[in-house]
C-alpha cells in the first residue's frame, strides 16, 4: 500500500484540510506514514497567512525537495493557502514539486494520484475559493485521541483591514447545524474523544449565512445534548462583535461547554479600532467582558493583539496596556503588525518601523506576564480537572495536561505528578507550584 505524509502547517481550520486530505487518500488504499518512513507521497499543507507564515512554509517545502533528491521521498504535493495566495506561480517556482492545490481544490487530489504518480505535473487553484468539508467527508485525525477540532465554517466577511484571510478562504460558508452534529458524532463514536475545539475564521458568525442569524448558541445546545464522550466543548476564535445574550447564556448554562472563551480584541484604542475595521470600540469590549464575567463567574479569557498597526502612536499603545492592566485576560496573545500586500492596511502611513513594533511587543509580553504569573499563583492549593495529553518521556510519574482553560497547543499545560495515569483521561489534581505560564501539581 503507498504511504502518504503529511505536514500541516498554520492553523487548526488548516489541520482540519489536512485531516480530510488524508482521510480522501486513506480511501484511495494509502496509508499514512511519517516523512521519514519514505513515503510516496510527501503532502505539504501551508499557511501564508503573514510573512514569516510563508517563510515557515517555503522551508518545509524546501526540506522535502532535498528528501526528494536523496530518494527518501517520491512525489511532493503542496496544497494550502501558500498555493491559493500564489495561484499559477508555484510550479515554476518549485521544480522539485509535483502538484500544488489550492484551499478549496485538496480534496481533489485523489483523482490526480494516477497522473501525479506517472509524473505529470499539476496545478489545481481554483479563483473561487467556496470548497465547504461536512460530516461525509473522510477524516483521518491527526490530533491526539482525545481531542478533535470541528471546522463549523470556512471563510470571513469581517474584512479586517490588515487581514488577507478571506483571499485566501473565501467569504464566510456554514455548514448546517445537522452536518456539524453528525460530525461530533462520527468524532465521538470511539468513545475516546473527550474535549472539541470548536473552530471557524469568526465562530460567533457560524449561521450568518445559511440561516439568516447567528446559529452558534443553537448548535453549543444541541451539541452539549448529545450522548458521547465528550466533557469539554471549548469555542475558539470568536469576535468581540458578535456576541449575543442567547450565546452568552448558552456558554454559561451548559456544562460540557469550557469556561473559557477566545476573543481576539486586537487593539483598545478606538482610532486602531476603526483603521483595523474591527467594528468594535473599546467601550463595546469592555461592557462586553464585564457581562460575560458577570454572567459566567470564574470565566478565563483569552485575546489576541497586534501592536505596531500603521499609525500606533505611544497614545495608542498606552491605551491597549492600560486596557490589558485593567482587563487582565487570563491568556494572551501579542502580534507585530504585519505588513500585507494589497491589504486596506498596508496603504495606510505613517508604517510603523520595525524596532519600534518589537520594543511595544515586548512591552505588552512583558505586562502580560506578570498578570499570568499573578493569575497561576492564585491558583496554588486548589484542586482542578486535569486533561493528560502525554506521558513525559523518561519522567517516572511525570505526565502533561490541561486544565478547562488551556486550549491546545497555544495556552498553558499543567505538569502533572502521579503512578499510572492514562492519557485522555480526566484526573483531579491538585495544584502544588506555578510558573509563569504553566501549573505544577500532583495527581489526588
Ligand atoms: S475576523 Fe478579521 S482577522 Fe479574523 S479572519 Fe476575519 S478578517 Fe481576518
Amino acid at each position: 500500500m503507498p504511504k502518504v505524509a503529511i505536514t500541516s502547517l498554520g492553523c487548526p481550520r488548516n489541520l482540519v484540510d489536512s485531516e480530510v486530505l488524508l482521510g480522501t487518500l486513506k480511501r484511495h488504499g494509502y496509508t499514512v506514514s511519517g516523512a521519514d518512513k519514505n513515503p510516496d507521497l510527501l503532502v505539504i499543507n501551508t499557511c501564508s497567512f503573514i510573512q514569516s507564515a510563508r517563510e515557515e512554509s517555503v522551508d518545509a517545502i524546501m526540506e522535502a525537495a532535498n528528501l526528494k533528491r536523496e530518494g527518501k521521498v517520491g512525489r511532493i504535493v503542496v496544497c494550502g493557502c501558500l498555493p491559493q495566495l500564489y495561484k499559477g506561480k508555484l510550479l515554476d517556482e518549485l521544480p522539485e514539486v509535483d502538484a500544488v492545490f489550492g484551499t478549496s481544490d485538496f480534496a481533489k487530489l485523489s483523482s490526480y494520484l494516477k497522473k501525479i504518480e506517472r509524473g505529470a505535473r499539476h496545478e489545481v487553484v481554483s479563483k473561487k475559493v467556496d470548497y465547504l468539508y461536512d460530516d461525509s467527508s473522510p477524516r483521518a485525525l491527526l490530533t491526539p485521541k482525545h481531542y478533535a477540532y470541528i471546522k463549523v465554517s470556512e471563510g470571513c466577511d469581517n474584512f479586517c483591514s490588515y487581514c488577507i484571510i478571506s483571499r485566501l478562504r473565501g467569504r464566510l460558508r456554514s455548514r448546517t447545524v445537522e452536518s456539524v452534529l453528525k460530525e461530533i458524532k462520527n468524532v465521538s463514536r470511539s468513545g475516546s474523544v473527550k474535549e472539541l475545539e470548536i473552530v471557524g475564521q469568526d465562530t460567533t458568525l457560524f449561521g450568518k449565512d445559511n440561516y439568516g442569524r447567528p446559529m452558534l448558541a443553537e448548535l453549543l445546545k444541541r451539541a452539549s445534548c448529545l450522548k458521547n464522550s465528550v466533557e469539554w466543548i471549548r469555542v475558539l476564535y470568536t469576535h468581540p462583535a458578535h456576541y449575543t445574550d442567547e450565546l452568552i447564556d448558552t456558554i454559561a448554562g451548559e456544562d460540557k461547554i469550557c469556561k473559557y472563551l477566545d476573543i481576539p480584541i486586537q487593539h483598545a484604542s478606538d482610532r486602531m479600532l476603526k483603521n483595523m475595521n474591527r467594528k468594535t470600540k473599546k467601550r463595546d469590549i469592555m461592557d462586553l467582558i464585564e457581562k460575560l464575567r458577570a454572567r459566567i463567574p470564574g470565566i478565563v479569557l483569552r485575546t489576541s493583539v497586534i501592536v505596531g498597526f500603521p499609525g500606533e502612536t505611544d497614545k495608542d499603545l498606552k491605551e491597549l496596556l492600560d486596557l490589558i492592566k485593567e482587563v487582565k485576560f487570563q491568556r494572551l496573545g501579542a502580534f507585530s503588525y504585519s505588513k500585507e500586500d494589497g491589504t486596506p492596511a498596508s496603504k495606510m502611513r505613517p508604517q510603523v518601523p520595525e524596532k519600534v513594533k518589537l520594543q511595544r511587543l515586548d512591552e505588552v509580553m512583558r505586562a502580560q506576564q506578570k498578570i499570568s504569573e499573578a493569575y497561576n499563583a492564585s491558583l496554588a492549593g486548589k484542586t482542578l480537572k486535569v486533561l493528560i495529553d502525554e506521558k513525559v518521556e523518561g519522567e517516572r510519574g511525570e505526565f502533561l495536561g490541561r486544565t478547562e482553560s488551556d486550549a491546545p497547543e497555544i495556552d498553558g499545560i499543567v505538569y502533572v505528578a502521579g503512578k499510572g495515569l492514562k492519557t485522555g483521561r480526566f484526573y483531579d489534581v491538585k495544584i502544588t507550584d506555578s510558573l509563569e505560564y504553566d501549573l505544577v501539581g500532583e495527581a489526588v
